[in-house]
């Protein structure tokens, strides 16, 4: 009987995703015992205080306002150029790098993470990044035929770990021509830490000091999916001047994103934006980023694409999109702020947090601590080291108590 003719590559692969099983057994017991009994921590997307899914009131506007040739047409594989031009300063705001820039549009931030790892890692390679990291990333790179290795990205103080990354980075320089670093900063998914200018700069002295003189070579993937939830706008933006000038042989990407900072998730798009020393480099980015793009999903969705250009060549609108998204920056800092106070309280730990979407506790026994919170009607995600909570989809209400409940769990388990 022959029970799979899958290509060998494609055997036994099925992502079993925890975020998703766990959201649907949130969903059962809101359904069983009404929505106002369960805490849902486990929806990475802004709900408010009445547990709506949020959509940004200007790009609303902006999106529904547009032509239905806008709706409807394709655009260039690449993007389009007015999306091109603007996604670079909705990036870098006043902190543009000096050096060669292109972007390329993508489905969104993961479409730029996909590229990336086929386009600047050979067969069989092993990528870096942290050891709390977002899960898509091994998938990522385990459907391309790469793998994925981690750097402890905290020590026994909670500061970022450069001797553990600088480890980690020689280790595999040792054995490859080229190394792939994915950094999620600031706001990190799952923990909400964000590198300081000076842990960056620590990463690319690293990076630097690894190959000078070689012909290695490191592409830095800044994934910053939650940048416009991550503090003051320019604030948070400056670690992009540290991209300016460095050696041709490393080539710095930024993943950005329109599903939190446009609040348009499911709309699927992003760009990669290179930045480069060297002309030939940018160039070559463009080149085989836009053709993989092609090979992919063709070009990807317009009206996005439009909305940001729109919202971005006009300062009313720019401004009362940054009004708006910083009022949810509040919220949903206010919900972390109560979480960390109470964890305090309580003595449970937590990583260090600064801002985004999730908080983490650091636990042995996750699986049985998310179990034991059902007992609450608490749902939160098992990751391999902890208990992620999701305090973008948790109004203040639900918040209070919740440390004391999760400490609960831990002793219990
Ligand atoms: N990177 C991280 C760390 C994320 O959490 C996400 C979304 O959850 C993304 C990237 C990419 O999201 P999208 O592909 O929706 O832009």
């Amino acid at each position: 009987m022959i029970t799979s003719i899958a290509a060998n590559h494609a055997k036994g692969k099925s992502a079993q995703d925890k975020i998703f099983g766990a959201n649907a057994a949130a969903v059962a017991a809101a359904a069983k015992y009404g929505a106002d009994k369960v805490t849902n921590a486990t929806i990475g997307a802004i709900l408010d205080e009445d547990e709506k899914l949020v959509c940004l009131p200007t790009i609303e506007k902006v999106y529904r306002g547009l032509a239905t040739n806008e709706l409807i047409a394709y655009a260039p594989i690449s993007g389009l150029p007015d999306y091109l031009e603007k996604v670079i300063t909705a990036a870098f705001g006043t902190s543009r790098p000096e050096g060669y820039i292109a972007a390329v549009a993508t489905a969104g931030g993961t479409g730029v993470i996909h590229h990336t790892i086929w386009n600047y890692m050979d067969a069989g390679e092993t990528a870096l990044t942290s050891d709390w990291y977002w899960g898509p990333y091994k998938v990522l790179c385990q459907d391309m035929g790469r793998k994925l290795d981690t750097y402890k990205m905290l020590d026994e103080n909670n500061k970022y770990n450069l001797p553990d990354l600088k480890a980690k980075v020689n280790e595999i320089l040792g054995k490859q021509k080229s190394l792939l670093l994915m950094i999620n900063t600031p706001a990190h998914n799952p923990t909400g830490y964000s590198l300081s200018e000076e842990d960056l700069q620590g990463v690319i002295d690293i990076i630097k000091e690894a190959t000078a003189g070689t012909d290695k070579t490191v592409t830095l993937l800044l994934d910053v999916a939650y940048i416009d939830y991550a503090g003051e706008k320019e604030e948070v933006r400056k670690i992009f001047k540290k991209l300016s000038n460095l050696p041709a042989n490393i080539l710095s990407i930024v993943a950005y994103s329109m599903s939190k900072g446009f609040t348009l998730y499911g709309q699927r798009t992003g760009a990669m934006i290179g930045v480069s020393s060297s002309k030939e480099i940018i160039e070559e980015f463009a080149a085989i980023n836009q053709y993989t793009s092609r090979a992919t999903w063709s070009n990807i969705n317009r009206p996005a694409m439009k909305t940001l250009a729109n919202i971005y060549s006009d300062p009313e609108l720019l401004a009362a999109t940054e009004k708006e998204r910083d009022d949810y920056y509040q919220m949903i800092k206010a919900r972390a702020d109560l979480f960390t106070k109470e964890a305090e309280e309580c003595g449970l730990p937590m990583l260090p947090y600064v801002a985004g979407f999730f908080l983490s506790i650091p636990a042995k026994n996750p699986d049985a601590i998310c179990d034991k919170l059902h007992e609450d009607n608490i749902f939160a995600v098992p990751l391999a080291a902890g208990v992620r909570i999701a305090v973008c989809a948790v109004p203040l209400k639900k918040i209070a108590g919740m440390a004391a409940k999760v400490q609960a769990a831990m002793q219990a388990v």
